[in-house]
């Protein structure tokens, strides 16, 4: 086993946890995990399709008999409006920010 692995995601040399070294795939850096972290989420839900359908149905199917509910609890919470836009806005820092971790690495 070597004693360092090239990092799939930003392609840098980085040294595995001895623990888990088969089957690191990713350096520590953060943007890194996330990444490794988004494409396991992806590849699980490409294998449990239904989970999401069935989940959509059923929100969909409420939400019928509740047509205003999200407009009504946003115009009644401003906490939670404001920390929503906060977190939009913060989300989309984010996605800047990777895109230039990328981009540089
Ligand atoms: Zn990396």
């Amino acid at each position: 086993m070597p004693s360092t692995k090239r990092c799939l995601y930003c392609g840098k040399s980085y040294r595995p946890d001895p623990r888990t070294a088969e089957d690191q795939k990713a350096c520590t850096r953060r943007p890194c995990r996330r990444e490794r972290q988004r494409r396991a989420y992806q590849a699980w839900a490409a294998r449990n399709r239904d989970y999401d359908d069935a989940r959509r149905d059923k929100i969909r199917r409420w939400s019928k008999n509740y047509p205003d509910y999200w407009k009504r609890y946003r115009q009644s919470h401003a906490d939670y409006r404001e920390r929503n836009r906060r977190l939009t806005r913060e989300m989309v820092i984010g996605i800047q920010r990777k895109a230039e971790f990328f981009q540089e690495s």
